[in-house]
């Protein structure tokens, strides 16, 4: 008998914790044919609905469903960390809880790794439909910008839903930085990866938990986490203004020497002071990200506090 562990994080999500497992459920029976079990994963991230009491009654009834229960919100990327970390399977799979991820793909997803022996299943969602078109817009950029600064690949439209070996789970076990950006670490431990793609679906019930300054943050989050590229601007911007001074500091000698004056020019200074500051300060505030990435990361702090486990 093989295992694979079923990991959902939840965040508020009431309506959806049976749905989702009823339509888990409906791919029992090809999984039991292929002699493997069910260990189900609901980690709850700090919700404040009734989503911990939804997830009790599914673990009386059926013993595969297990609760790990947060003590405030955390985010996702360390519910998918927690998730991980308790997870015994031999194989892993993540999904969210509101059916945008649907499970009736996982039947395909398992052959591609047990018959043509990839390490992982991957999905992407190939449209946006249902999606703010400002949001869409700036996704899209977000993908093209981090992917020209960035030796790891991140794909556009890749969703956190992924079917992994217990090889694969491992590897991203052995990163354990504090700043998480999934996208980045699936892409950053290699292995063989085979992609799904799909139609975007949208959410069954509640609403999205990514607001667009949440999701800006996060792509912050992502640039620093896998790529340094910002600093190297930072550098060029500063040789550039510094080859910039030299010229125009000769072409003041030679006017003052040639012509005479010194005293003009009072506004073009003003302007290149304020440019010039603002230019330090943007700089600054680069080093600045990078500098409290850093601080968090050397406090070790947990990535997540678990108040109650079933
Ligand atoms: N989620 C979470 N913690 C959070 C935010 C979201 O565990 O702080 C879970 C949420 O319950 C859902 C999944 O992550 O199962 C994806 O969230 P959502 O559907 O809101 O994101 P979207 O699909 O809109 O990108
Ligand atoms: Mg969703």
């Amino acid at each position: 008998m093989k295992l694979l562990s079923i990991i959902v994080p939840c965040y508020n999500e009431e309506e959806n914790i049976r749905d989702f497992y009823d339509e888990l459920m409906k791919t029992e029976d090809f999984f039991k044919g292929h002699d493997v079990d069910f260990e189900i994963l609901y980690v709850n991230d700090g919700s404040k609905d009734g989503t911990v009491p939804e997830v009790k009654k599914l673990h009386e009834e059926d013993e595969r469903v297990h609760l790990i229960n947060f003590s405030r919100n955390f985010g996702k990327e360390a519910a998918i960390y927690a998730g991980l970390q308790k997870s015994k399977g031999d194989f892993v799979v993540m999904l969210d809880c509101d059916l945008q991820d649907p499970p009736a793909l996982l039947p395909e997803m398992y052959g591609y790794i047990v018959n043509e022996g990839y390490d992982s299943v991957a999905t992407r969602r190939v449209t946006r439909k249902g999606e703010p078109p400002i949001r869409s817009f700036f996704a899209r950029r977000f993908y093209s910008l981090i992917n020209k600064m960035s030796r790891t690949e991140i794909v556009d439209g890749a969703r956190d839903y992924r079917l992994m070996t217990r090889q694969f789970v491992d590897a991203i076990l052995s990163m354990e930085e504090y700043n998480r950006f999934s996208k980045g670490i699936f892409g950053w431990v290699g292995f063989t990866t085979k992609w799904l793609e799909y139609e975007n679906i949208e959410r069954k019930k509640g609403e999205t938990k990514w607001s667009f300054w949440k999701l800006f943050v996060y792509a912050l989050d992502g640039i620093t986490a896998f790529s340094t590229v910002p600093l190297a601007v930072a550098s060029v911007l500063g040789v550039v203004f510094c080859i910039l001074a030299v010229i125009l500091i000769i072409v003041t000698i030679i006017r003052k020497i040639v012509f005479g004056d010194s005293t003009s020019g009072w506004p073009s200074l003003v302007c290149i002071i304020s440019l010039v500051s603002g230019v330090q300060l943007f700089c600054l505030g680069i080093v600045g990200q990078y500098l409290s990435k850093t601080y968090l990361e050397v406090k070790r702090r947990p990535i997540y506090i678990v108040k109650e486990e079933l």
